[in-house]
């Protein structure tokens, strides 16, 4: 730990910052992926495409943000959207508290600062569902202000370079890496520096294998120079996932499905497949597993014939119309799956 501190503390002596910044620049201008956001310096297209990549790939990211871009231009039509317009477009890259945070942001950013988003990092990061990485990664990208970004990839990056120990998810980790990239990140050219870090950690500097032979930044690397890259960063012991059990109904009638909508702050406004209070004693239709937070849960689905009058909350919808209806990702992949096997067995 009083290595890693001292690594920190010597980064502006130790580590040639002007060379080492102009060599992540001029590497970023020649190997930097053509991605749509960084065409763009406004802020709202860069918040949405930063809030999409949150726990989502690239390659998945681009259709959507190109559509949500076509639905919901700019603040102000984001603002005046219905909660349901923004989740069904939302639909399929998951997460949903996302979509409902960007729409509260839009609807800060509306009300509170005439549309637009605001220039200081801190107003930023006030903003709904915005962290300190999103808050710096707007600053930057959008307005080439010198704020630092901590992502995964620019930890993995900053770990390495530093021979960093400490794991990179703790507190004193955090603080360290936050702590090099406050120093590493320039008064002018933030938006290259900010994005050549990270694309190196996505490029070059990857999780398991990294290409240190193609790596700009090689005569400055500390982990490089010790041979212990491959073993960095570091992370704490995961703890170990509890079991979950969630047992709903398959209920169909008439080319319609009853589905049960959510109102609790977990996966609030989106329909899923009703709860059933305990198993039935019969075999399951399906069985399929999920992460949620630190659980793995077991869902399991039955058969169950159709009662009435419907509870509150629950509704008939369609088979042909669920495309449009924003199901849980888990559900919609346990309602898929019983679909074609459906389709299967009929054909
Ligand atoms: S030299 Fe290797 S470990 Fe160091 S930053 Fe480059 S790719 Fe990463």
């Amino acid at each position: 730990m009083r290595r890693d501190t001292a690594a920190i503390r010597s980064l502006s002596l130790r580590l040639s910052l002007h060379p080492l910044r102009r060599a992540l620049a001029a590497w970023f201008r020649r190997a930097a992926r053509d991605l749509p956001w960084r065409r763009t310096r406004d802020p709202y297209a860069i918040l949405v495409s930063e809030i999409m990549l949150q726990q989502t790939q690239v390659a998945t990211v681009i259709p959507f943000y190109a559509r949500w871009l076509a639905r919901f231009p700019d603040f102000a039509t984001l603002a005046a959207a219905e909660e349901s317009d923004v989740l069904a477009v939302w639909q399929g890259l998951g997460y949903y508290s996302r979509a409902r945070n960007l729409h509260r942001a839009a609807k800060t950013v509306v009300n509170s600062h005439d549309c637009a988003m605001p220039r200081d990092p801190a107003l930023i990061r006030a903003l709904p569902g915005i962290g300190r990485y999103t808050a710096g990664a707007v600053a930057s990208f959008a307005f080439d202000l010198p704020e630092p970004i901590v992502d995964a990839n620019v930890a993995r990056v900053l770990a390495r370079l530093l021979d960093l120990h400490t794991p990179i998810d703790s507190t004193a980790g955090q603080s360290a890496l936050w702590a090099a990239a406050t120093v590493l990140v320039p008064e002018k050219g933030a938006r290259i520096c900010n994005g050549a870090l990270m694309e190196l950690g996505a490029l070059v500097c990857t999780p398991r294998t990294p290409r240190c032979d193609k790596c700009p930044i090689r005569s400055h690397c500390a982990a490089f120079a010790n041979g212990t890259a491959a073993s960095l960063p570091r992370k704490k012991p995961r703890p170990k996932q509890a079991e979950l059990a969630e047992h709903c109904a398959w209920t169909i009638s008439r080319g319609r499905v009853l589905l049960e909508q959510q109102t609790g702050a977990r996966w609030r406004g989106l329909w899923k497949l009703p709860a059933l209070p305990t198993a039935p004693h019969t075999t399951p239709l399906l069985t399929l597993e999920y992460p949620f937070t630190h659980h793995r849960v077991t869902l399991s689905v039955f058969a169950q014939p159709a009662r009435s009058p419907l509870r509150e909350h629950f509704a008939w919808h369609p088979l042909a119309s669920l495309p449009g209806v924003p199901l849980t990702a888990p559900h919609r992949r346990a309602i898929e799956n019983l679909r074609s096997r459906a389709c299967q067995s009929a054909g």
